[in-house]
């Protein structure tokens, strides 16, 4: 097999030990790379039962065949660890150069376990390893500490770091690259700060072989040129995903006041125009990608000015929508101090609506909160939550472990404001108003994130409120994005410039000469989301159908406001009647648990005999 280092870098931070393992065929052939790999070893390396801030907790680092090749978009690379948010499986990708980077330094994967005395930085340089002091980074946020390092280190040093709120043990903090690019979701940056690991920098100058390099370039070129012809490239690389604002909030899915109305009146201030006319710089893009659709941006708030990378859709809706922020330069504000600090602005921007509407609805008070008044649409409100949240002072202390556990402790039925599912804050898209996009949150495998099938266009298209075929769209979209993760692409140029996706089975022959069919890639899918399935039951007591539920609000409450869906809610027999069609089209019994006999049609037998099915 080509196109790998067929090697796996293991960090143990207690004893500083490093060691370089080989990476299978059969890892290879069965998980591909990515989140294949993420999903691999988490399974394989956690013990059962680990508690997530333990130096028993790993982290895994993964990339794919296509890292740091010169094709298009492929500059992704995978984080996964036992998530201290949720309690179950957890992964978050990001792009920037970090992944080729790795590549280049001889690796496929990095496994980073144990934990370090004080604060350290893994610098791994081709086959140098070593852990130097990190104190002087400690405390320093995720941007700042990587423009330090670089000049400490080298500008070709390629950078990941976690800011105060990983430190902290924020349950949905965030790591840093690139200046602006986040492994966001699940708190990975925790477990790194529980490790007291603060970055990691990476350089290497290694080539990786390719199994047939003229036919490589040549498709190549192909694909450029596809992607600079498609009509998309022009409309949708100015703006970025900002660009969607507006389409959102016109079909009422945009997320405001806490998810309780999906129309806000303010969006038309947020979108990716208004970015452009006012606070954006420049175009910025990750390893090899000819979309950059990262908008760099200034921004000034009370007399303070900050240069951001965004603020990306899922910023303007969870802080613009959410907390009712109708300013796209206060956005990127709040955006930037969410980026320094490390936080992940999907859940930050659910755990500050919820504590704005348990304000309104005096769950909290004045007592709680330093004496403030918190009220959705002010800054200062915002503000004030992020830094109680950092720090972990106060009310602070609660809500830095998110939803779900912030409304156990408060009860008085805060309960009823925490929008999560499996103890994931949900993505900047309301589902009431679309069945296959409620699905997607419900049925993805860290919680309610977005992107491992978004489906809200679909929706649109076929009828939202339809029920028929949405379960097998979502499985299939669910099947599609681990190849995509694995290979360690970027999914924008298919999803939001409608780059044909059998290109990938064509390089991945071309890189790695295996000859895969493209069924053959999608099951790689299916054995991964089995996988994770299987880890979500092995790690939590009672999971199963109960945590694929939705939020009771979306079941419960009507949508309130304006907008073309206003007065809808979804009713609890739709959610369980695609609950039993998405079970069934998976080979999976009524609790949602995966059969042994599905299992072993992955060739994950071994799984079905650890879970005694
Ligand atoms: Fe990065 Fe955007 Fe290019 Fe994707 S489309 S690789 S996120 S710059």
């Amino acid at each position: 097999i080509y196109g790998y280092n067929k090697k796996l870098l293991r960090v143990n931070l207690t004893d500083e030990k490093f060691t370089v393992e080989g990476i299978d065929d059969s890892t290879i052939l069965n998980f591909i790379g990515g989140r294949g790999f993420v999903a691999k070893y988490l399974y394989d390396e956690i013990k059962k039962g680990v508690n997530p801030l333990s130096e028993e907790n790993k982290i895994i680092i993964a990339i794919g065949p296509l890292s740091g090749s010169f094709l298009p978009s492929s500059g992704k690379i995978e984080f996964g660890s036992k998530s201290p948010l949720t309690g179950g499986y957890g992964d978050s990708n990001m792009g920037g150069h970090i992944a080729a980077e790795l590549k280049l330094a001889g690796y496929d994967a990095v496994i980073i376990e144990g934990k370090c005395e004080s604060p350290k930085v893994l610098v791994i340089e081709n086959e140098k390893i070593k852990l130097i002091d990190g104190t002087k980074y400690w405390g320093k946020g995720a941007i700042t500490c990587e423009k330090m390092l670089k000049e400490d280190l080298g500008e070709e040093y390629q950078i990941a770091t976690i800011g105060p709120a990983g430190e902290n043990l924020v349950k949905f903090s965030c790591i840093s690259h690139d200046f602006g690019r986040q492994a966001g979701r699940t708190g990975i940056a925790a477990v790194m700060g529980f490790k007291k690991l603060k970055a990691i920098a990476i350089r290497g100058n290694k080539t990786v072989p390719v199994k047939d390099p003229d036919k490589l370039l040549e498709k190549g070129k192909e694909m450029y040129n596809e992607i600079y012809r498609l009509p998309a490239f022009k409309t949708w690389t100015p703006y970025g995903t900002a660009d969607i604002t507006q389409w959102v909030n016109d079909n009422g899915a945009f997320p405001t006041k806490n998810f309780s109305m999906g129309y806000f009146e303010g969006a038309s201030k947020l979108t990716g125009q208004k970015l452009r006319e006012t606070i954006h710089v420049l175009d910025k893009g990750c390893f090899s990608c000819p979309i950059p659709c990262g908008k760099y941006s200034r921004v000034r708030y009370s007399g303070k000015e900050a240069y951001v990378e965004g603020p990306e859709y899922e910023t303007i809706a969870l802080i613009g929508g959410n907390c009712m922020i109708d300013d796209i330069e206060k956005v990127g504000y709040i955006n930037f101090l969410m980026d320094e600090y490390g936080i992940d602005t999907i859940s930050g921007g659910n755990v500050i609506a919820f504590a704005l509407e348990c304000f309104e609805k005096g769950v909290i008070n004045k007592d709680d909160c330093d004496g403030k008044e918190l009220k959705f649409g002010d800054m200062e409100s915002v503000i004030y939550l992020i830094e109680k949240i950092v720090k972990r002072e106060g009310i602070g202390d609660v809500l830095a472990n998110g939803v779900r556990n912030a409304s156990k402790t408060f009860g008085k039925g805060s309960e009823n404001y925490a929008i999560h599912v499996k103890g994931l804050e949900v993505s900047g898209y309301e589902p009431r108003n679309a069945a296959g996009m409620l699905l997607a949150y419900m049925t993805c495998d860290i919680g309610a994130h977005h992107n491992r099938a978004w489906a809200i266009t679909y929706d649109i298209a076929v009828g939202r409120y339809e029920v028929e075929g949405k379960a097998e769209k979502i499985i299939e979209l669910q099947h599609i994005r681990p190849m995509i993760d694995s290979l360690n692409v970027c999914r924008f140029p298919w999803i939001e410039l409608g780059f044909q996706l059998h290109h990938y089975k064509d390089v991945f022959k071309y890189i790695t000469g295996i000859e895969y069919e493209w069924e053959d890639l999608l099951r790689v899918g299916e054995r991964e989301y089995n996988l994770t399935r299987a880890f979500n039951f092995r790690e939590i007591d009672d999971f199963g159908r109960k945590y694929d539920y939705p939020p009771a609000r979306f079941y419960k409450e009507e949508l309130k406001g304006e907008g073309p869906t206003a007065g809808q809610k979804i009713s609890f027999e739709t959610i369980e009647k695609l609950l039993d069609k998405y079970y069934e089209l998976r080979g999976w019994d009524s609790n949602g648990r995966p059969t042994r006999k599905k299992l072993e049609e992955l060739n994950l037998k071994y799984v079905a005999d650890e879970l005694g099915l």
